[in-house]
């Protein structure tokens, strides 16, 4: 007898994957931090590898029978490297991986661990400017055990104020700074970071966790070889797995190293760093250049679009993978707006602005990214039509039968463009 498949052992977790897979199938997904792994990730997470122990790193490792995962780590491990080199300064020799996070969070701990004592000065973007809450956002571990020092954006523009990250850092002498960001539509100026880390003596860490696959295809500027550490997760623009991975000097090679494990973690996620290794080819391709250009592209189209039906777009536009909508102009806040989108198949996440009037959980924003309608295949026109349903149903936010009206629109368009992994 065949052993039973999911569907035979369990209907209702069968039912609930495939009613995700509908959605996923049916909406435009426009969560900046989201997107479409391909069926060859999706396998290789879906491995045998999951079955493995594997405490250590390749050829170091606590427990017999690894002869294939050192092999699956050391691949994945060679492939991100070679790949990143591309566009990273300096050296390809001088670039360290470890690709045993078991997300962007853990990856960021074990940078703190690695370089931090309890109660250090850390600096990093403010979250309501569009840092991460693990750059020490008061609510975080990160800002519990570290003495954090945010830096925000300027008033007038909405960019990262370089004059403030550099008057802050000279006052507080922080040892670990932070270049990273979660809901910032610009490009980051990573060599103006590192001038000011080495004007205070500070350890600089970018984290490129949204922007990975941008800069993996030369579409943002890299931060490898600039920074001391760089972290990211492998899930985002990157395309891979739920994962996370960090890149660094040969120099702090040991420290990152012993951070992740045996520092913060046990066993490495096999299955994942398979996925990861199966990422990196797939983001080795030319085409993979191809949709980083078209997500970033995307982006600037969609806030163009939306500027021209008169919605606020924090700093006028975009350079990288999302933009920023202020709804003010709209007399709308944002969470009834993303809630009344979520209706129409069009799915953003609501958002601060930089100096909200409004609360953290009530803000005046929405947060939209084109990772994933990108990876679909979507382009411009598409984009023209998701402005237009965004503008009819932000206008009339309780018409339930426009929204339906939108939905049906929206799953048409969707059903012309399949995405990667899905099984429709
Ligand atoms: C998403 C994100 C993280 C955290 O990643 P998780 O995988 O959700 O833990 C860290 N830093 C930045 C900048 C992010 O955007």
């Amino acid at each position: 007898m065949p052993e039973k498949d999911l569907a035979q052992v369990d209907a209702e977790v069968f039912k609930l994957i495939d009613e995700e897979n509908r959605r996923e199938h049916e909406s435009m997904r426009l969560i900046a931090s989201e997107n479409y792994a391909s069926r060859a990730v999706m396998e290789a997470t879906g491995s045998c590898l999951t079955n493995k122990y594997s405490e250590g790193y390749a050829r170091k490792r606590y427990y017999e029978g690894q002869a294939v995962i050192d092999r699956v780590e050391e691949l994945a491990i060679s492939r991100l490297r070679a790949l990143f080199a591309r566009t990273a300064e300096g050296a390809e020799d001088d670039i360290h991986v470890n690709v045993q996070p078991y997300s962007g969070s853990p990856a960021n701990l074990a940078v703190y661990l690695a370089f931090c004592q309890p109660g250090d000065v850390v600096m990093g973007l403010g979250l309501p400017a569009g840092g991460h809450l693990t750059h020490g956002h008061t609510v975080s571990i990160t800002g519990k055990y570290f003495k954090s020092v945010p830096y925000g954006v300027r008033r007038e523009d909405h960019r990262i104020d370089m004059d403030e990250v550099r008057r802050l850092a000279k006052e507080h002498r922080p040892k670990l700074l932070w270049a990273g960001t979660t809901a910032y539509p610009r490009t980051l100026d990573f060599a103006a970071f590192r001038a000011i880390a080495d004007e205070v003596g500070a350890v600089l860490a970018a984290d490129i966790a949204h922007i990975a696959g941008l800069v993996a295809a030369g579409v943002h500027p890299s931060p490898i070889g600039v920074a001391d550490v760089v972290t990211s997760t492998t899930h985002k623009t990157f395309r891979g797995p739920r994962g996370g991975m960090i890149f660094c000097k040969k120099a702090h090679a040991s420290a990152i190293d012993r951070a992740v494990f045996p520092g913060l973690q046990g066993g490495p996620h096999n299955h994942t760093t398979a996925a990861i290794a199966v990422a990196a080819l797939e983001a080795s391709q030319p085409s993979f250049v191809d949709y980083a250009k078209a997500v970033v592209e995307n982006a600037r189209v969609l806030a163009e679009a939306l500027v021209e039906r008169g919605f606020g777009v924090t700093t006028g536009g975009t350079d990288n993978h999302l933009l920023l909508v202020d709804l003010t102009s709209k007399n709308i806040a944002g969470k009834p707006a993303a809630q009344a989108l979520d209706r129409a198949g069009i799915v953003a996440n609501y958002n601060a602005v930089p100096f909200d009037p409004r609360k953290p959980f009530d803000p005046s924003g929405l947060r939209v990214g084109t990772p994933a309608v990108t990876s679909r295949g979507m382009g411009k026109a598409e984009m023209a039509k998701l402005a237009e349903w965004i503008d009819r149903v932000v206008a009339n936010p309780t018409d339930e039968a426009l929204i339906a009206k939108v939905a049906g629109e929206v799953k048409a368009l969707c059903d012309a463009f399949p995405a990667p992994g899905l099984r429709i």
